[in-house]
């Protein structure tokens, strides 16, 4: 049996940067983690400018992994009409395989216990918890930040309403070697029952990752199959795949992505990153939220052992408020764009007005994203 202050379950980009946070404020923090690092992962790979001079305060050296900066957007239609716009605030092209790993080793040197670990079971007992892992280890702590991700073992033990929804869609990414693809462009490209983000990373490759519908998926036999039948249908999609290689053995997936409104506190625990809720990867701002959401808890969880009149309650009210002041019109806003721009019809007439007025896709753009996020 240990004992810790806080235990933190997931260590993606959400549970990395609380871990780092808290660990620089000298509490104890013990974060599981069921995987290795470095390792891919399925994302877009586009962060968004307005997190970084939070993760500046938090002095990750984001300057050493050389990441390409992106300031331009292309999207196109199914049937390849184009438009492009600048982004006002824009964006680094960094991979999940470099940005995780440097969070960890961050948070690793800010002294965070790191546990290679699946965590299985969370009970809360008398302002305790006691978290119990697949290898028979059991943490005691005061708090348990879940940071779990889009889907995980510990959803369904927690019986979160959201799992017991089927979702329709399913996410895959592979990085590609072109020699053609501009440095700071990040392209949109609609297919029949999905999109297809392309950006530049850190490891001079180019991320490829789609989102599609069960639904156009069916008919298909595999992921090769699909890109040919369907994503290949959009001209700059063809035009892509024709010219470039694919620099991985095999193309990452996951199923089951699901964008439903999630609890924001599930028995005591503060959900963060993508277990509180994800924003439809077509705003390519969830990893610039996963981490705010992180700095919003972590803040919290600072104010409780800073202030002996602060309760529980204090903490977890605040949290969900401030969470919903941040995200909620943000998550909306997405959720009514992906609508409108996976409906073919919808999103040739949407095109027809933003081609006539320049100003519009940078003004809907703005409002998925927040101001830049300082301490
Ligand atoms: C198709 C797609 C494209 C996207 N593109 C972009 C983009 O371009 N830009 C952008 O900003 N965002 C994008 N996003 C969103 C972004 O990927 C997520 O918002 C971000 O990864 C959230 O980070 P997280 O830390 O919450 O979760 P994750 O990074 O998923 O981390 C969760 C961690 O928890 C671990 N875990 C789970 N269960 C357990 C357990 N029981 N015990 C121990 N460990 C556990 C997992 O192994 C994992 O490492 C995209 C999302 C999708 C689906």
């Amino acid at each position: 049996m240990q004992n810790t202050q806080i235990i933190i379950i997931g260590g993606g980009l959400a549970g990395l940067t609380a871990a780092i946070h808290l660990c620089r404020s000298n509490l104890q923090v013990v974060l599981l983690e069921k995987e290795n690092y470095p390792h891919h992962k399925v994302c877009g790979e586009y962060l968004s400018q307005e997190i970084i001079p939070y993760l500046e305060y938090l002095e990750l050296d984001l300057s050493s992994l050389k990441a390409p900066k992106i300031d331009r957007l292309r999207y196109s239609t199914v049937s390849g009409k184009l438009i492009e716009a600048n982004l006002e605030m824009g964006g680094i092209g960094v991979s999940r395989y470099s940005l995780d790993h440097l969070l960890y080793t961050k948070a690793k040197n800010a002294g965070c216990e790191l546990i290679n670990s699946l965590a299985t079971e969370i009970e809360y007992n008398n302002q305790n918890f006691r978290v119990t892992t697949a290898d028979g280890k059991i943490i005691q702590s005061q708090f348990v930040l879940g940071a779990f991700g889009k889907r995980s073992n510990l959803d369904k033990k927690l019986k979160r309403k959201f799992i017991q929804d089927q979702s329709g869609w399913l996410a895959v990414k592979a990085h590609y070697k072109a020699e053609i693809y501009p440095e700071n462009l990040v392209s949109l490209h609609n297919f029949q029952g999905g999109y297809c983000g392309l950006s530049r990373t850190d490891l001079n490759t180019i991320n490829v990752c789609y989102l599609a519908t069960y639904e156009s998926f069916k008919n298909q036999k595999n992921t090769g199959e699909y890109k040919e039948q369907v994503l290949m249908k959009n001209p700059h999609l063809n035009e892509f795949f024709q010219l470039a290689e694919m620099d991985f053995k095999k193309e990452l997936s996951i199923a089951q992505v699901c964008f439903d409104k999630k609890s924001l506190i599930e028995n005591h625990i503060l959900m963060i990153g993508d277990s509180a809720g994800l924003i439809h990867p077509l705003c390519g701002n969830g990893m610039a939220m996963a981490i705010h959401s992180a700095k919003i808890a972590a803040e919290n969880l600072l104010s409780f052992y800073n202030d002996r009149n602060k309760t529980r309650r204090d903490i977890e009210n605040n949290y969900r408020k401030e969470w919903n002041q941040h995200f909620r019109s943000r998550i909306r806003t997405g959720r009514i764009l992906q609508k409108i721009l996976l409906n073919k019809s919808f999103a040739n007439i949407s095109q027809g007005v933003l081609n006539k007025i320049p100003g519009l896709l940078p003004q809907i753009i703005k409002r998925t994203h927040g101001k830049k996020v300082h301490v």
